[in-house]
Formats: structure tokens, sequence, C-alpha cells
């Protein structure tokens, strides 16, 4: 599965990792690309180093979703 983070915040500051099947995924032009990873727990660490913080989405990461 590939991983993207939004480049938007939400909720004050919080930059949203979203799955490449997600309903909600950003679009090409305001998010980045994380990798292909097998877990989301992969991909949020990747997000980590691109932004301080950041969460998995409710709808297609609930595992990393907090
Ligand atoms: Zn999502």
């Amino acid at each position: 599965m590939k991983y993207y983070v939004n480049h938007e915040t939400k909720n004050g500051g919080t930059h949203v990792v979203h799955s490449e099947e997600c309903q909600f995924l950003p679009n090409e032009d305001k998010r980045t690309a994380l990798g292909d990873y097998a877990k989301c727990e992969t991909a949020m660490k990747h997000a980590k180093d691109e932004y301080a913080t950041v969460n998995g989405c409710a709808t297609c990461c609930p595992d990393c979703h907090d």
C-alpha cells in the first residue's frame, strides 16, 4: 500500500497520513508520497521526518489513528 501525508493541517497543526485507497486522500498537489509499505506504522515514521505532528487517518489507517 502506498501512503501519503497531507500538506494541509487539521485541528490546528496535525498532518494526516492516508493510504492510496482512502476516499479522503488529498489531491496530488496537496500531499507528499511517503512510500509503499505493508503497515501504516512504517509510513508514520517517515511522515514524522517531514512534520513534527502527524496522525493516521481514522478511515484508512485506524491502527495508526489516535
Ligand atoms: Zn485516509
